[in-house]
């Protein structure tokens, strides 16, 4: 499997933290774009309108910095006409 940013970030973080001195903005951006989409920020119910089909999806970071939540954005920029 291939390591992601995310992936990097839940192995090595906290030890890196540990040693390096890092302010509290830092902190706070590497701590969300490791926890993105995990159980740690929480969660919401999705599913169709007639009740068919239902499941929960762990909520996304949204910081502007996260691969994760700008890959749509991404992508969508990468098809666009131009
Ligand atoms: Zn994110």
């Amino acid at each position: 499997m291939a390591a992601t940013v995310q992936s990097i970030l839940q192995e090595y973080f906290e030890p890196f933290a540990a040693k390096h001195p890092l302010s509290l903005e830092q902190r706070l951006a590497a701590e969300r774009l490791r926890d993105c989409r995990t159980p740690a920020l929480g969660g919401h119910v999705v599913g169709c309108p007639e009740g068919h089909v239902r499941t929960v999806c762990c909520n996304s970071c949204r910081h502007r910095n996260c691969p994760l939540c700008s890959a749509f954005a991404r992508e969508k920029w990468l098809a666009a006409d131009r």
